[in-house]
């Protein structure tokens, strides 16, 4: 249930651990740790002046990184907080529970956040679910509950161990359906008069909804079908299940994380790059909107990797893959690796004076990259940009993307380090459009 990361419970004893929040760090937009606490270092087995300046990512869990990459766009979209729970290497080679919320520091580009370990309470509740879950499956038991609901009162009636589905007291209970709502996260509250008229029309529903908050917020699953009808043909009486689906929930995310996560830089990778092209492209037909997209190729990246080798070229990348994203701005603008040293970027609707805005931005933030194990290399990229235009004679998804590939290709013969916007002379020379899968 719980990601099992974890070395045995002998070796956790060897780690001390605190339930006080009072591990502090700032860092920087470019997930570079600025100042960390005595605490937070100590907890880490190093000393401050050993993690300050080390990126935020390098210790933190590979299959942990692309919430933490998510988080820190969050932030630098304007989110006003971000919480979440990641694991953090130790220099023993074993991994802490780190639970932290960061906020930014109005008027930088830092942000501070701070956390507790919870290393520990991961351990009891690892050991306190395999012991439920032994006890539920010896007993025959699962976290579900029986409800039964009456037409046309809509009262509802509860099997005793919803209360703690529900996470509500004694004599507790909602006994109608407004009173249901009511327990529920409020984007819910229509899911459950959509889950009656269900029952009226189609005599079953099946809804998904939540309850609780923050760490506390649970995934249920809401179903049943009609069993009695009046005379006139109407529903009488249903019945069904309430079913705690949190961890399900939990592993089903973590597992298409994974898969539309690239493992090295946690930020898409080139399948969920086609899904969103895909979406977008049918979006932008459909409400006629324009869409740019952009391929980027960081420059002279094998020389690179001759220089530092490949373990700092993987670091750049990771630099790199950062200080994109961090230009998402818009809900919707996504980066993904597309493959290699490149990257493509989806701006749903992005006109042409947009697409040259971030194509510029996107290679300043790349150019102010300081990258402590290469001080002597200027890392930039070069970035081929098109647009379509809903006015435009329509194209297809793909020759969108080889019309970026040949604005990329006229980037790098310019002289590199610079954004160009596809138009239509630069595919005049009649070379056939360069295959943008090649790399
Ligand atoms: P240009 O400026 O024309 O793009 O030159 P370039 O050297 O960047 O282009 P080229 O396509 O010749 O080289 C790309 C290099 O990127 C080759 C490969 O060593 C490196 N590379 C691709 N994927 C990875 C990776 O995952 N990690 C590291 N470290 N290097 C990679
Ligand atoms: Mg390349
Ligand atoms: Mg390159």
């Amino acid at each position: 249930m719980t990601v099992a990361a974890e070395p045995s419970p002998e070796s956790q004893m060897a780690v001390t651990h605190t339930t006080e929040i009072e591990l502090f760090s700032l860092a920087g937009n470019d997930g570079q740790l600025r100042e960390v606490n005595g605490s937070f270092a100590q907890l880490l087995g190093l000393t401050p002046q050993e993690v300050n300046g080390r990126s935020l990512l390098e210790l933190v869990h590979p299959e942990d990184i692309a919430e933490v990459v998510s988080g820190l766009c969050a932030l630098d979209s304007g989110e006003p907080e971000v919480m979440m729970e990641s694991r953090f290497l130790q220099s023993n080679g074993r991994w802490v529970y780190l639970q932290w919320v960061a906020r930014p520091l109005p008027g930088t580009s830092l942000w501070w956040a701070a956390g507790r370990d919870t290393t520990e309470f991961h351990r009891v509740l690892n050991d306190s679910i395999n012991l439920k879950a032994r006890l539920d499956l010896a007993l025959g038991r699962t976290s579900a509950a029986m409800w039964e609901l009456a037409f046309p009162s809509l009262e509802l009636t509860w099997e005793p161990v919803a209360m703690q589905i529900l996470g509500v007291g004694d004599n507790a209970l909602p006994t109608t359906i407004t009173q249901f709502t009511a327990l529920l996260l409020n984007e819910d509250s229509g899911v459950l008069n959509s889950a009656v008229e269900d029952l009226r029309a189609n005599g079953n529903t099946e809804a998904a909804i939540r309850v609780g908050s923050g760490w506390e917020l649970r995934h249920l699953s809401f179903r049943g079908k009609v069993i009695e009808f009046d005379r006139r043909g109407r529903p009488a009486r249903a019945v069904g299940l309430i079913v705690d689906v949190t961890a399900e929930k939990a592993m089903e995310e973590q597992m298409l994380r994974m898969v539309m996560s690239d493992g090295l830089t946690g930020i898409p990778n080139r399948r969920a790059f086609d899904q969103t092209i895909r979406t977008e492209w049918r979006r932008a037909k459909r409400e006629l909107t324009p869409l740019t997209v952009m391929m980027v190729d960081i420059d002279n990246f094998k020389t690179f990797n001759d220089t530092y080798g490949h373990l700092i070229g993987d670091e750049a990348l990771c630099a790199v893959a950062r200080a994109l994203s961090g230009q998402m701005l818009r809900a919707g603008d996504v980066v993904a690796r597309f493959g290699g040293e490149e990257f493509a970027v989806v701006l749903p609707g992005t006109a042409l004076d947009g697409a040259r805005a971030v194509g510029d931005r996107l290679v300043e933030a790349v150019r102010k990259i300081d990258l402590r194990q290469a001080p002597d290399w200027n890392l930039s990229v070069s970035i081929g940009s098109a647009t379509l235009s809903p006015t435009a004679e329509p194209i297809k998804s793909t020759e969108l993307l080889g019309q970026a590939d040949v604005a990329l290709y006229a980037a790098k013969a310019a002289g590199k380090n610079r954004a160009v916007l596809y138009e239509d002379s630069l595919s005049e020379p009649k070379t056939e459009p360069t295959s943008i899968s090649s790399t």
